[in-house]
């Protein structure tokens, strides 16, 4: 986006009581935080500007970002800065581990930033923080988040679906029509396709997606989003609102309502998902792991009914 074309935009609307949330100052944040410099680890946290970020690292759940700090892409809602990344870390696998060891997380979530200039699009690296997690915690369940690993994805997805982690995550992020301003080096279906391709792999791990509201998208174009989620199989929605980074990102349209995101939520269950959370402050990695101890719930509930 230029400055031009962000300096034409209409001022951002204010936000509402219920997005409001209090400075980060506990005991615990310093503490995440500290930890996280030692190990030279990045979070999508900090780097994405997160509004939980108070309450997770307070509780000292944070999801760490591995493949460095800068994206090769640049989408119009996503606060990571954009760049030639830095060569791979071999140390980060471990690193990642031992923080989780530090940590005591019963339940991980890795991400990272898109890595188009690597041969793999980074998968072999997601591959080897999960073996350092299994080799260091092996009780903690482990929740991978990744890009859509652009024309590599399926041999990706093979190496990293053999690593066997408990959740496949991949954002959807918004409805197709968004994608070309909003997520523009992405393809909707290609994404879908990636977590249809997780489950023939390997039925037993868990999918999951997001979407972001407030980006212009209508609500009939959301519950077709649903159901092409439900056509791939994915277990788990996400819902929350788009929260504009800074002024030179994708504005924000509308405030969604906490009633309409009730609404999304009960759509979405009867359309079958196994799990959905929806709210204003829902993000991928929030309370990721009491939604890993339901998703296991309603999994072997499901079954049980037969
Ligand atoms: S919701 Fe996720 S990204 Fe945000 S602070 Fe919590 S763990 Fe980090």
């Amino acid at each position: 986006m230029t400055d031009a074309a962000a300096e034409s935009r209409p001022p951002r609307i204010r936000k509402p009581d219920w997005i409001r949330v209090k400075a980060p100052t506990s005991v615990g944040f310093s503490e995440t935080k500290a930890l996280m410099r030692r190990l030279n680890l990045a979070t999508v946290c900090e780097e994405a500007a997160c509004p939980n970020i108070g309450e997770c690292w307070t509780k000292k759940h944070a999801t760490v970002m591995i493949l460095g700090d800068t994206c090769t892409r640049a989408c119009a809602f996503c606060n990571v800065k954009t760049g030639m990344p830095r060569a791979v870390d071999k140390t980060e696998p471990q690193h990642v581990a031992d923080a989780a060891a530090e940590l005591g997380l019963e339940h991980i979530v890795i991400t990272s930033v898109d890595r188009d200039d690597l041969p793999d699009g980074g998968a072999s690296q997601f591959v080897k923080v999960i073996e350092a997690l299994r080799r260091t915690t092996p009780n903690t369940t482990i929740e991978i988040l990744t890009p859509d690993f652009r024309n590599k994805a399926d041999a990706a997805v093979e190496a990293i679906v053999a690593a066997r982690p408990d959740v496949y995550n991949h954002n959807l992020e918004t409805v197709p029509r968004l994608y070309p301003t909003i997520r523009p080096g992405a393809r909707y279906y290609a994404s879908l396709r990636l977590l249809e391709s997780v489950k023939k792999h390997d039925p037993s791990i868990f999918t999951k997606s997001g979407l972001m509201t407030g980006l212009g998208e209508q609500r009939l174009e959301v519950h077709q989003v649903m159901d092409d989620m439900r056509s791939a199989d994915i277990d788990f929605l996400t819902m929350g609102q788009y929260l504009q980074p800074t002024p030179r990102h994708a504005k924000v349209e509308e405030f969604t309502t906490p009633q309409a995101f009730g609404a999304y939520g009960a759509i979405a269950r009867a359309k079958g998902f196994l799990l959905v959370a929806a709210s204003p402050l829902t993000r991928s990695s929030y309370h990721a792991g009491d939604d890993f101890a339901k998703l296991r719930a309603a999994r072997e509930a499901k079954l049980a009914r037969g």
